[in-house]
C-alpha cells in the first residue's frame, strides 16, 4: 500500500522536524516545497530567482512553478512507495492539483492517503520563527530557546553553521501567518469533507507530539 501522508499547519507548527523524522522512522521521502525552493534559489536557476521575491514577501509562489516542481519531485522512483508532504498543497487550487497528479501517477496502485493537521496555539508560533535556525547542509532544524545545538551556532549533525532563514524575520513571518489563514487554512475543510483529515495536539515538546504523532498516524 502507497502511504500518501500530507501535513498541514501554520508556519513553524513543528511539521518540519517531525516529518523528517517520521520519513526516516516509515521509510519514505520527506517532500518539502520550501526545501526544494530554497535549493533552486541556492542554484540560481530561473525557477530559483523566480521564487525569490514571493518568498522574501511571504507570500505563495506562482502555482505553475511549484506544480512542475512537485510533479519532478513526486514522479522520481524513491516516492514510488509513498512520501510525506510538507508544504504542499497550500491553496486549494494546489490541492486539485496534487489529486490530478495523484490520479495519474497512482493509476493501478492501492494508495492510504491521510492529511495531518498539527493544531497548535497560535500565539507561540512567532517567537518559535524568530528563534528558529536551520543547517544549510543537511535541512536539521533548531530553536535557540527551546531545542538549541549542544555547540551554540553549530550543526550537531554535521558540524556546519547554522544560518537564520532569510524569510524568519519578524515582519515577514506575520505576512506568511497572512498567507497560511487565507490560503492554506481552507484546506483543513477541504480534507475534513473527504473523510481523510486527523487532527494531532501539535502542543507541547517534540518527543510529546512525535509519541502522538505516531498515533494519529497508526505507527
Ligand atoms: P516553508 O519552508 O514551507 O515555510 O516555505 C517557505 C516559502 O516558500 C513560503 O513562504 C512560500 O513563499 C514558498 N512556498 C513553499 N511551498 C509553497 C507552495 N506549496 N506554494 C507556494 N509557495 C510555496
Amino acid at each position: 500500500m502507497k502511504k500518501e501522508l500530507i501535513f498541514l499547519g501554520p508556519p513553524a507548527c513543528g511539521k518540519g522536524t517531525q516529518t523528517d523524522r517520521l520519513a526516516k522512522f516509515m521509510n519514505i521521502p520527506h517532500v518539502d516545497t520550501g526545501s526544494l525552493l530554497r535549493a533552486e534559489m541556492k542554484k540560481g536557476s530561473p525557477e530559483g530567482k523566480r521564487a525569490e521575491s514571493y518568498i522574501s514577501n511571504g507570500q505563495l509562489v506562482p502555482v505553475e512553478l511549484v506544480a512542475e516542481i512537485i510533479k519532478l519531485r513526486l514522479s522520481q522512483d524513491d516516492c514510488k512507495g509513498g512520501y510525506i508532504l510538507d508544504g504542499f498543497p497550500r491553496s486549494l487550487e494546489q490541492a486539485e492539483i496534487l489529486e490530478k497528479l495523484n490520479a495519474d501517477l497512482d493509476e493501478g496502485i492501492q494508495t492510504d492517503f491521510r492529511a495531518i493537521y498539527f493544531d497548535v496555539d497560535p500565539d507561540v508560533l512567532l517567537a518559535r520563527i524568530v528563534n528558529r535556525r536551520s543547517c544549510p547542509a543537511c535541512g536539521t532544524i533548531y530553536n535557540v530557546k527551546y531545542n538549541p545545538p549542544k555547540v551554540e551556532g553549530k550543526c550537531d549533525n554535521c558540524g556546519t553553521e547554522l544560518i537564520q532563514r532569510a524569510d524568519d524575520t519578524e515582519e515577514t513571518a506575520k505576512k506568511r501567518f497572512d498567507t497560511y489563514y487565507e490560503q492554506t487554512a481552507p484546506l483543513i475543510d477541504f480534507y475534513k469533507n473527504k473523510g481523510v483529515l486527523k487532527t494531532l495536539n501539535a502542543q507541547g515538546g517534540i518527543e510529546e507530539v512525535w509519541e502522538r504523532l505516531k498515533e494519529v498516524v497508526g505507527l
